[in-house]
């Protein structure tokens, strides 16, 4: 049955999300993309391909990710009752492993051989180099010449899980070239190879692909958040790159029109310094990585540096499901700064006892602003999608402190 006026029911069948998203692909890349909408299609209602994903969402990644009371922040913003949902527990320590999940146990049913994957900060090019030594595939990962420098961790551990990185010199030699390579690669490996793109965005069906792997989220937060309430949420919070572990937490709830959504984009120095990741709030609508969406572009069309404190929130496009989302009101897009939300990551760690990711530091720095317009009464889930580990080398760079 469709609902109408349903949020949840898109993209179209070609891959529409409103005037968003689409195929902007080349031709030889055409058919290979149009094989994976049609093997997605098929077996993601299978129950024996539901059962095999929740087999190693349960027993590997390590869900349900449990939903967490945050009292001490929630009592002293003096507002709403905030809830974390804490998908940091995850394997391998965010989100991205979701969607990873998923697209290996795709690629295995297509019968191929060989994986590849784009990385920024190194996040999902380590959860596509887990899942390949899980199931004993070659995996490859691009990066950008730069940011193999600036996350030599994150290199170091896909090294240990077994993958082949390939450092790409064109461009600004970070993310976006690194997803450009990858999609050559595929171009000229068409038979044996799979493309794991990590987050929403691509040509379709990626976007609407990524989204389901990481809609377990919100239908798990439903479940916890009735259990402990008995009533929904009133607010959900979660941060922006590309947009799939914000994704994951509101499709679940797209359709239940009096929960209000808020998704924060990467302000870097400042929206108006123009040195930020937020393509919503500073962007225009363009064409890149086979979809069309907001993007962070000059007047001609060039496609700009994004700058964020947080590597993974780094990416100058956004998910094209959000840029419709933005448009039609239903999701509110704010953000925050590099400095904001170092702050809210300290204020996390010294009162809950949790060290977060920098990127959903932002949306919880955007909380701690707006908490104080919400009754006590309220319920605020927050996706808390990555711990920060990874973090700890910025945080004592910014901080100055000698490690
Ligand atoms: C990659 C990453 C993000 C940004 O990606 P989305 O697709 O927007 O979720 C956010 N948080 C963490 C912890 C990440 O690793």
């Amino acid at each position: 049955m469709t609902i109408k006026n349903s949020f949840k029911q898109l993209p179209d069948d070609k891959g529409y999300f409103g005037a968003f998203g689409g195929r902007y692909v080349s031709e030889t890349l055409m058919p290979l993309i149009l094989e994976v909408e049609k093997e997605y299609e098929k077996i993601k209602d299978e129950s024996s391909f539901k059962e095999e994903l929740n087999h190693y969402m349960e027993t590997y990644i390590g869900r349900p990710s449990p939903l967490f009371y945050a009292k001490r922040i929630s009592e002293d913003l003096g507002g709403p009752k905030i809830y974390f949902k804490r998908d940091e527990l995850n394997h391998t320590g965010a989100h991205k492993i979701n969607n990873c999940m998923g697209q290996i146990l795709l690629a295995k049913k297509m019968g191929k051989k060989r994986i590849i994957a784009e990385t920024g900060a190194g996040q999902h090019g380590v959860a596509t180099a887990t899942v390949c030594a899980l199931f004993g595939l070659p995996c490859i990962v691009y990066m950008g010449e730069k940011d193999i420098k600036r996350q030599s961790p994150n290199v170091f551990r896909m090294k240990l899980l077994g993958a082949e990185i390939r450092s790409v010199k064109t461009g600004s030699k970070s993310l976006k070239d690194a997803m450009n390579e990858a999609l050559r690669d595929w171009v000229t490996n068409v038979r044996d190879t799979f493309y794991i793109i990590g987050t929403a965005a691509g040509p379709h069906p990626y976007p609407a692909m990524v989204r389901d792997f990481q809609s377990i989220i919100g239908e798990e937060v439903r479940e916890q958040i009735l259990k402990a309430e008995n009533k929904l949420p009133d607010l959900l919070m979660a941060c922006i790159g590309g947009g799939s572990n914000a994704l994951g937490l509101f499709h679940e709830f797209l359709d239940d029109k009096q929960i209000e959504m808020i998704a924060v984009e990467a302000a870097g120095h400042g929206i108006d310094t123009g040195s930020h990741a937020a393509s919503l709030s500073g962007g225009k609508p363009g064409i890149l990585h086979g979809n069309k969406t907001y993007l962070l572009q000059s007047n001609d069309g060039q496609i700009d540096e994004a700058h964020s404190i947080s590597a993974g929130l780094d990416y100058p496009g956004i998910g094209p499901e959000h840029s419709y989302l933005f448009e039609q009101k239903r999701v509110h897009y704010m953000s925050a700064t590099d400095k904001e939300a170092i702050e809210a990551f300290q204020y996390c760690c010294n009162l809950e006892g949790i060290i977060p990711a920098l990127e959903p530091s932002h949306a919880l720095a955007v909380l701690k602003k707006i908490a104080k317009n919400y009754s006590k009464e309220k319920i605020v889930v927050m996706n808390m999608c990555g711990r920060g580990d990874k973090d700890i080398f910025t945080i004592a760079e910014e901080l100055n402190i000698k490690l």
